[in-house]
């Protein structure tokens, strides 16, 4: 007997309750635990041949039926069993890499198998029960001419009508000069009495005369009366539409073109003239949308030296490397992923593209489209279920060998991937956010997946970022990852690839000069405004000139740090070096590390200052002032209340760029790859919202943040210029992203991240709580510390150095109602401590934060 493995999709409980008629409780203690909610079934004879590994099947569960996926495949089983049920589809949903990947996923993020299986499905695919509909493909009758041309109008014939009156004037007009009697014209037609003639007499149409009968209208207007009586126009206009289309056409398409119904296309179809088939209908994310196609620019000798280092390294290799390209903006890194692409598929394997928001980077998505013609595809939240299930089929069935997307992409059945690239790979977006309101889902990080998917799959891997992240930086400097340096910016406006080196026919641009206003200066020469001097004037030369500002806020942290407005001293938990959180109801400042309180100082302690002062500032307040000083300046604002609905990114980003407005106000990255040749203005508000958040993070975000605003300014040949203004003028992040300088910044900052402990020295497992009771929040968060500290104790001897902190309140200490607690584990690998341990419902466990606010 055979036996498979299978993930029954049934509802996750943390802790088994064993009411009558619930599941019954897994099979052995272990499983309770991390979730591995596989039970043994047996094949029933007509499946033996048939079941494998990632099949989705219907099982019996309890009295229910359930639906599966097939896990793998054994000879033997622990328990007595039941038999598979059937297939629910005839293909496996999973792959064997895929299955492999969700494995090590579970155990990595210390998540349930089950959530991490429906990473790798379209939503919807793995139902609850039967009665619930699958997404299925969408069908739809398309149209086919079915006859050669030279025949249409013959076949067209049989379908007319034929009505007395317009048997006797067909017989007139193809019988010109005859002059018979009525009677003998009604006999020759078949009629009975010569009524009809006359009534043809009465409207005008033929005459009676001695002679004979004749048309009493010219021939032209007889056949057009004719035609109509025929009724064969109809049918004309939907044979011209199928001949101008010269392809088979969707009965909507057709719709949307001439005024036709089913009637009318089931008489043609009978009639032999069109052939009518309901098929499958790809409903393709890129429909409409039209990408001018583009060839391979001759690369520049820098994109050269690059690209021969990934090409031995990475594609000539075995196994082939990982590369981690720091480039500055501009410096023709997707022109380096384009070629990787190029090479991928020559060798007859496929590629995932991943960007950090689909709809932050149409340009993006254009460029690989326009060089790829016809074989990208694209994945991400914004489609409908339908559109999802879709684009997985097709993907599947290799239909498309470029899928670009946001993480979720990695997830993508390619049947051959040989390519792994991630653009801007330092964006916190590649990490499922375990902070967002109901994602309960696996909080995975699509920079670990990426690097195990090309381990598995023997793919070339590609970062890219002109600011790596610490952890991917830190790789590299390992001997983990193969470091490539790009300095120069490309300018591509208006160039095309010429003959001969490419250099000759590429201009560099420098990067933009950075100038950063010391904001206790301005306050000292008296003015109070959110805009520094130097920041108006610039706003106005950059008007009069007609050309274009941004001007950046940070949208983190518009709450509340407390800062000195005369000497910018930022209070601090001196025993965590993390700025301290103003809470306004208990009128305290807390550590949202270790949870120690501290008195809201009257004075500033470094200079005894009384202008001490909780930050914040909106996008608001910036438009205010700005129509204030430039009543005539044209603005836009970008952030997530103007840029709720779908697609709205993009046409605002679209309006700018069409120089529909002169300023844009954004708390939001100005998207990637964007070409704005009339932005010559970047101005960064306050540099110190994101930098005195309480997370070990936020000088790596803050410097991230400047240096990809400054990016933005000057593409063109009309330069750039980019304006901080801060309180804090001499911090490291805002120096080294002032002077474009990487390599200082890693320097300060990993020494720092060293000192305390912090990613990617060590790592850090965090476990959030949430309830809508503060003390129950509290109790929970102890108890789980308690859980945790004697779990450490017993693991002791295995000699990790691990070390638990908390509980503490969250940064976003209540959200909807909810209290938030953590608890952090920092160590080598943290999640040991998790594994295998009963974790209580209402617990999340994030393994690799990329925040812990
Ligand atoms: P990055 O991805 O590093 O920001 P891009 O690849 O977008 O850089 O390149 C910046 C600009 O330079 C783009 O407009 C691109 O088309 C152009 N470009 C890049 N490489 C070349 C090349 N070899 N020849 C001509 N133009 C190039
Ligand atoms: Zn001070
Ligand atoms: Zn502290």
């Amino acid at each position: 007997m055979r036996y498979a493995e299978v993930i029954v999709n049934v509802p996750i409980r943390r802790t088994f309750t064993t009411r009558q008629g619930e599941p019954p409780l897994p099979e052995s203690p272990d499983d309770a635990g991390n979730e591995w909610r596989t039970f043994h079934y047996h094949l029933p004879p007509h499946l033996e041949e048939i079941l494998q590994p990632g099949h989705l099947v219907w099982v019996p569960f309890g009295r229910q039926q359930v639906q599966g996926i097939v896990w793998q495949l054994a000879d033997s089983a622990p328990v007595p069993t039941r038999p598979v049920e059937r297939l629910a589809r005839p293909l496996p949903v999973l792959t064997p890499v895929q299955l492999t990947l969700a494995a090590w996923l579970a155990d990595y993020y210390v998540a349930s198998i089950l959530e991490v299986v429906r990473l790798f499905l379209p939503p919807g695919l793995l139902t609850r029960s039967g009665r619930k509909e699958q997404p299925r493909a969408r069908r739809e009758l398309q149209v086919t001419l079915a006859a050669p041309p030279e025949e249409l109008e013959t076949r067209l014939q049989t379908l007319a009508r034929s009505t007395p009156q317009a048997t006797v004037l067909s017989w007139l007009l193809d019988h010109p000069g005859e002059r018979p009697s009525p009677g003998d014209l009604a006999k020759t037609c078949g009629l009975r009495s010569d009524s009809t003639v006359r009534t043809l007499a009465s409207k005008g149409l033929v005459r009676i005369q001695v002679e004979g009968v004749s048309l009493a209208v010219p021939r032209s207007e007889a056949e057009a009366q004719l035609a109509t009586w025929r009724g064969l126009a109809p049918y004309r206009q939907v044979l011209a539409a199928l001949q101008e289309a010269g392809t088979p056409l969707w009965k909507s398409d057709l719709y949307a073109r001439v005024p036709t119904d089913l009637k009318t296309l089931r008489a043609l179809h009978r009639a032999g003239l069109i052939r009518l088939e309901e098929r499958v209908r790809f409903r393709d994310p890129l429909a409409g949308r039209s990408y001018p196609p583009s060839a391979a620019p001759i690369l520049t000798s820098e994109q050269e030296a690059v690209w021969q280092q990934i090409w031995q390294r990475g594609f000539q290799a075995s196994p082939p490397g990982k590369f981690l390209i720091h480039g500055v903006t501009g410096s023709g890194k997707t022109e380096i992923y384009l070629r990787a692409i190029e090479e991928t598929l020559q060798q007859g394997r496929q590629a995932i593209v991943l960007v950090p928001e689909i709809a932050l980077t149409p340009q993006t998505v254009a460029r690989f489209a326009g060089r790829f013609p016809g074989r990208v595809t694209v994945v991400h939240s914004g489609l409908s279920a339908g559109e999802r299930y879709d684009v997985w089929r097709a993907i599947r069935d290799g239909d498309f060998d470029i899928v670009v997307g946001p993480r979720s992409a990695l997830f993508a059945p390619l049947p051959r991937p040989g390519l792994i690239v991630l653009d801007e790979e330092h964006e916190a977006s590649y990490k499922q956010n375990a902070e967002e309101w109901g994602s309960d889902t696996v909080f995975y990080d699509a920079r670990t997946v990426a690097h195990r998917l090309a381990e598995l799959t023997q793919s070339v891997l590609i970062l890219g970022s002109a600011t790596p992240s610490l952890e991917s930086y830190f790789a590299a400097q390992q001997g983990q990852m193969i470091l490539l340096e790009m300095s120069r910016r490309v300018m591509g406006h208006g160039m095309s690839a010429g003959p001969g080196s490419a250099d000759e026919a590429v201009a560099y641009a420098t990067l933009p000069p950075v100038e950063i206003v010391d904001m206790r200066q301005e306050l000292r020469a008296g003015n109070r405004s959110i805009f520094s001097r130097s920041l108006e004037a610039e706003l106005h030369a950059t008007l009069d000139a007609g050309e274009q500002a941004i001007l950046f806020l940070n949208r983190r942290g518009t709450s509340t740090f407390v800062m000195c407005r005369d000497c910018g001293a930022v209070q601090e938990c001196p025993r965590c070096e993390v700025p301290l959180t103003y809470h306004e109801r208990a009128a305290v400042l807390i550590c949202h590390h270790c949870n120690r309180r501290y008195p809201i100082p009257e004075r500033c302690p470094n200079c005894d200052s009384r202008r001490i002062k909780y930050f914040g500032s909106g996008t608001q307040r910036i438009e205010e002032y700005v129509s204030q000083i430039a009543p005539r300046a044209r603005l836009l604002r970008w952030d997530a209340d103007t840029t709720g609905r779908k697609g709205s990114h993009e046409s605002i980003l679209a309006r700018f760029a069409a120089h529909e407005a002169d300023v844009l106000v954004g708390t939001q990255m100005i998207a990637k790859g964007l070409d704005l040749p009339l932005v010559t203005l970047v101005g960064v508000i306050s540099a110190d919202t994101g930098l005195y958040l309480p997370d070990f993070r936020s000088a790596e975000r803050t410097f991230q943040l400047l240096t990809q605003v400054a990016g933005r300014a000057g593409r063109s040949q009309r330069g750039g210029r980019v304006v901080i203004q801060t309180y804090t003028p001499e911090h490291y992040a805002i120096q080294a992203a002032a002077q474009h300088d990487y390599a200082s910044f890693y320097r300060r900052e990993l020494a720092f991240r060293q000192e305390h402990g912090y990613p990617p020295v060590r790592r850090l497992a965090r476990l959030i709580y949430w309830h809508r009771n503060l003390e129950k929040a509290q109790e929970a968060s102890q108890e789980m510390v308690a859980i945790l500290r004697q779990r450490l104790e017993a693991l002791a001897p295995a000699g990790q150095a691990m070390d638990i902190m908390g509980p503490v309140p969250a940064f976003f200490a209540r959200y909807r109602g909810y209290y938030r607690w953590q608890v952090l584990i920092r160590g080598a690998d943290p999640a040991v401590l998790l594994r295998g341990l009963p974790i209580p419902f209402g617990w999340r466990v994030d393994v690799d934060p990329v925040s812990i606010l």
